[in-house]
C-alpha cells in the first residue's frame, strides 16, 4: 500500500505545470458542466504583488477560470497578501474572516491565500488553526506551482500548505493576464539582500535574483506588441540589477536596451535604493527619451544615526548630493520618496532632521509610514519608548509640511503642457485620468475612446495632489 502511494505521488511529481493545468481544467469541466468557473482575485500591497497576480491570473485562465468582481459570485477566492506593515496584515485577516459566511452560502468555494504574509511561520500557524475554511496557502516561491496545488486541493479534498523557500530559481514563461494591456508591470528582479533593519521583505521574498536581460527584453517586446504604452520595471532595489548574473549587466545598461526597442512607449521603474543609485543611472535616465523623468528614491529618515540603525548604507548628505546631481542632469525631474516616522529610538530632534531633509529635497510627493514592528527583523528587538500617539503627531507635522511643498510645486505647473497616456475614467469625477512624466495625476474631459492612447493636456487648475487640465495640441 505504502509503496503504491509513493509511486502515485512520483507520477504526479513528474507532471508538468501544463499537465496539471489540464487536469484541473478537466475536474472543473466535470464540476461545472453548464458554466465557466469564476475566480475572484484580490491583491494587497506593492506592484511586485500586482505582477505576481498577473501571473496567477494567467495560470487560472489556463485552468479554465474566468474572473468575477465579488467573492459572493466566486468558485475560487484568492487573496495575494502583503506583510510589510501590521495594518496590511490586519486587513487581510479581517477580509478572510468576512469570507466565512460567504463560503457557508457557497459550500464548494475554494479559498486560497498567497503572497508575503504566508511566508511567515506565525501567519501560517494562525491560518491553520483559526481559519479552517481556507483550503490553500502558498508562499511567494510557489506561484508557478499553482496548477499542481489546485489539483491537490480539488482532487484530494484536503487543505494544502506550500510555503517552502525553494531553490530561488526564476520560472520564466508563465502566462499573464493584465487588467490594462497598455499599462503594465515588468519584474526585472526578485527578492532583496539589503536587510534594512525594520523590513520584512528579505525574509518573505528571499535573496536577490535578477532575470536574464534577454528574458526581460523578450517580455518587453511581447508587451509592446500587445499594446503596452507605459512599462514599469520592478524590483525592490532595481539599482542592484545584474549583480549576480553570469553576464556583464547593470540597470543602466538594461534601461538603454529597453529604450532602444522600437515603439512609442514610456519606461518607468521602481524602486531605487540610494546606496546603489549611480550617476551612470541618472545620466542614462537623462539620455533615454522613453524613460520618464521621475525618480522614486526612498530616504526613510533624515538623521544619520537613524539611517545607520536602519542599515540603509548612506548618509543624509550622500542622499542630497544624489538629488542635486539628478536635478543638474534633469532640471524638471520629479522626485518622490518613502519615509518612516518613529523608528525605534528616534527622538523628536532626529525627526526634525527628517523635516529638514524634506524641506531641502522638495519632493513631488511622499509616501509616509509610521514605523510598524515586524517580527523577526533586527529593529523588532530595539527599545521603542515613544508612544504611538506622539509618533502620530510627528506624522501630522510631516504630512502638513509635504502638503505645502507639493502645493507650491504643482502651482508652478499652471499652463504647462504634458503628453500623457490616458489610463482610465475617474468615475467619481467623471473625467479621464492620466499621469505626467513626473507621475502626477492629471484629470481632463474627453471621450472614452482616448483611453489607452497618448494625448496632450494643458494644466488649467493645479491642486496639491492632482492637476486639472484640458486636451490641447502638441506644443
Ligand atoms: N524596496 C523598497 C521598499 C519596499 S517597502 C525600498 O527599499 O525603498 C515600501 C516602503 O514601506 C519602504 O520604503 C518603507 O518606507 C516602508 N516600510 C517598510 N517596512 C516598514 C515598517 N516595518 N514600518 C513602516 N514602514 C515600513
Ligand atoms: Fe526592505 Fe530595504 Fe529591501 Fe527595500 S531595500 S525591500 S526597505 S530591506
Amino acid at each position: 500500500m505504502k509503496s503504491g502511494k509513493v509511486q502515485g505521488s512520483q507520477r504526479l511529481e513528474n507532471k508538468s505545470r501544463e499537465e496539471f493545468a489540464e487536469m484541473v481544467h478537466a475536474i472543473l469541466s466535470a464540476r461545472f458542466p453548464e458554466r465557466i468557473p469564476q475566480a475572484f482575485v484580490h491583491t494587497y500591497g506593492c506592484q511586485g504583488n500586482v505582477a505576481d497576480s498577473e501571473r496567477i491570473k494567467g495560470l487560472l485562465v489556463q485552468m479554465g477560470y474566468a474572473f468575477c468582481d465579488r467573492p459572493e459570485d466566486a468558485d475560487l477566492v484568492l487573496f495575494n497578501t502583503c506583510a510589510v506593515r501590521e495594518h496590511a496584515e490586519d486587513r487581510v485577516f479581517g477580509n478572510v474572516g468576512a469570507l466565512k459566511p460567504i463560503k457557508a452560502a457557497r459550500p464548494g468555494m475554494i479559498i486560497a491565500l498567497c503572497g508575503c504574509m504566508m511566508q511567515q511561520a506565525h501567519v501560517e500557524e494562525r491560518i491553520s488553526k483559526s481559519f479552517p475554511y481556507v483550503n490553500l496557502v502558498f508562499g511567494t516561491f510557489a506561484v508557478q506551482k499553482l496548477p499542481e496545488l489546485l489539483f491537490r486541493v480539488l482532487s484530494g479534498g484536503k487543505r494544502v500548505f506550500e510555503t517552502g523557500e525553494g531553490g530561488g530559481e526564476i520560472t520564466e514563461g508563465l502566462p499573464t493576464v493584465q487588467d490594462r494591456p497598455f499599462k503594465v508591470w515588468l519584474p526585472v528582479m526578485y527578492g532583496c539582500d539589503n536587510f534594512c533593519s525594520y523590513c520584512v521583505v528579505p525574509y518573505v521574498r528571499g535573496r536577490e535574483r535578477s532575470r536574464m536581460p534577454e528574458e526581460i527584453l523578450k517580455e518587453a517586446e511581447a508587451l509592446i506588441a500587445n499594446g503596452a504604452k507605459d512599462i514599469t520595471l520592478l524590483g525592490q532595489n532595481v539599482n542592484s540589477y545584474g549583480k549576480n548574473l553570469p553576464v556583464d549587466m547593470n540597470f543602466a545598461k538594461l534601461l538603454r536596451q529597453i529604450n532602444a526597442l522600437p515603439g512609442d512607449f514610456l519606461i518607468r521603474f521602481m524602486t531605487s535604493h540610494p546606496k546603489d543609485c549611480s550617476e551612470e543611472l541618472l545620466d542614462t535616465m537623462a539620455g533615454c527619451e522613453k524613460v520618464s523623468k521621475h525618480l522614486h528614491l526612498p530616504f526613510q529618515a533624515g538623521s544619520d544615526r537613524v539611517l545607520d540603525e536602519m542599515n540603509r548604507g548612506y548618509t543624509k548628505e550622500q542622499y542630497l548630493r544624489l538629488l542635486r546631481y539628478a536635478r543638474k542632469v534633469m532640471p524638471d525631474m520629479s522626485v518622490t520618496s518613502d519615509v518612516i516616522v518613529g523608528f525605534p529610538g528616534e527622538s523628536y530632534e532626529e525627526f526634525q532632521e527628517t523635516l529638514a531633509l524634506v524641506r531641502e529635497a522638495q519632493f513631488t510627493s511622499l509616501f509616509t509610514f509610521i514605523y510598524s514592528k515586524r517580527s523577526g527583523t533586527v529593529a523588532a528587538d530595539l527599545p521603542d519608548p515613544v508612544p504611538y500617539s506622539e509618533k502620530s503627531s510627528w506624522f501630522s507635522e510631516l504630512t502638513a509640511l509635504q502638503e505645502d511643498i507639493a502645493g507650491a510645486r504643482t502651482a508652478k505647473l499652471l499652463d504647462s503642457v504634458h503628453r500623457v497616456l490616458v489610463e482610465e475614467r475617474d468615475e467619481s469625477k467623471g473625467l479621464l485620468m492620466g499621469r505626467t512624466s513626473g507621475n502626477i495625476s492629471i484629470l481632463f474631459d474627453g471621450s472614452d475612446s482616448l483611453i489607452g492612447g497618448f494625448v496632450f493636456v494643458r494644466v488649467t487648475e493645479p491642486k496639491t495632489w492632482v492637476l486639472y487640465g484640458e486636451l490641447c495640441e502638441a506644443e
